[in-house]
């Protein structure tokens, strides 16, 4: 009802991201399950707010706003490559992260959380599609585990506090993200990293660009924007502790080589590619099932993948200057 709605504080950690400015954008309009209610407090913490990484940093942030519901999205996150080389560092901050926001206030004084885990946490060795039972049937692949284990904990979390305290604390499991106000820094996802190539190269006269892997990994692509309205909608909607792939569908997973040309054809750049196919690839595909979201969510209209990538373009060269670096 509107009155048990009004006077709630929503709080967004890691709101400075990719995924926490889509979540600005959508509660920007009113919208019964994508966008703002009436009575709504909405805050977005960066790291500047505090270090979720420490203990008493991040209870002295939850102390202050005092949420009842919360979007916990602040995370170490970064591309394959990063990933690869850093498994310490992602798996350190991320289960150091993630406990805290745990331990944050009285569990009974939240009484919504909804967490962010992904598609790429899943075992390596698996069937396909994948869907929300197999999360923990196996290893991860070895290129993120230490980002997956941590992640997976989120779920044990979630399970755990649902089980002991009651709470309504679940998990959205999204594909890879993609979007404006994404990372452009070194060690980025894969979709920001060829935006910053191609218009750079494009910007340069260059005749060709070079891109690791062999092109033929296969991804599902969602923009961060359906991802956010979706997110809402689980705030208000979702009411389990299993955790829900959201996702466009599965025929809709294209080649890392397709993304690739898409954005070149998006930049108006007619350079070669070239594939440097001594760098991993990383898994090469996580097809993931999205049958449980759709009968949960009904008719949803994601955004076409084109539309997506121009509007990030669009976003970057407007931006180019004062992206995240
Ligand atoms: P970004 O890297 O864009 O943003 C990360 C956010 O976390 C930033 O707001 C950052 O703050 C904050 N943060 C990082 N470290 C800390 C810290 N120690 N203390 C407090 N805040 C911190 O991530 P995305 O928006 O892409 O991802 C959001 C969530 O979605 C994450 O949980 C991620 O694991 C998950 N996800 C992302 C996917 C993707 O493809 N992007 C795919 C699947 C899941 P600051 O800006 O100040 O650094």
């Amino acid at each position: 009802s509107e009155a048990s709605d009004s006077d709630s504080t929503i709080l967004v950690t890691g709101g400075s991201g990719t995924v926490g400015h889509a979540i600005r954008w959508a509660v920007s309009r009113y919208h019964p399950l994508f966008g703002r209610k009436g009575g709504e407090n909405w805050i977005f913490l960066s790291s500047s707010d505090g270090d979720l990484r420490d203990y008493e940093s991040a209870r002295a942030v939850f102390e202050k706003h005092k949420p009842d519901q919360v979007i916990h999205l602040a995370a170490r996150v970064g591309g394959v490559f990063e990933n690869t080389r850093k498994p310490v560092d992602f798996l350190r901050d991320n289960l150091a992260i993630d406990q805290n926001k745990a331990e944050l206030r009285p569990v009974d004084k939240v009484r919504k959380l909804v967490s962010c885990l992904s598609t790429c946490i899943f075992p390596d060795n698996t069937s396909y599609p994948i869907n929300e039972a197999m999360l923990h049937n196996g290893p991860p692949h070895h290129s993120n585990y230490g980002y997956a284990y941590a992640k997976r904990m989120l779920d044990i979390s979630n399970q755990a506090y649902s089980s002991q305290h009651h709470c309504n604390f679940t998990a959205v499991i999204p594909t890879n993200v993609y979007g404006p106000y994404d990372d452009f820094r070194e060690g980025c996802h894969f979709i920001p990293a060829m935006i910053q190539r191609v218009v750079e190269a494009k910007q340069k006269g260059l005749v060709k660009i070079q891109v690791p892997g062999s092109g033929k990994a296969l991804r599902q692509f969602i923009y961060s924007r359906d991802l956010a309205k979706i997110m809402i909608w689980m705030l208000r909607m979702y009411d389990s502790s299993e955790p829900l792939i959201v996702s466009v569908d599965q025929d809709q997973e294209i080649s890392i080589k397709a993304a690739v040309e898409l954005i070149c054809e998006l930049s108006m750049f007619s350079g070669h590619v070239e594939w440097d196919i001594s760098q991993t690839d990383g898994q090469l595909k996580k097809t993931a099932d999205v049958t449980r979201m759709k009968r949960l969510i009904g008719s949803f209209d994601f955004t076409p993948l084109q539309k997506g990538l121009m509007e990030t373009l669009e976003w970057y060269n407007a931006n180019q200057n004062h992206v995240r670096k």
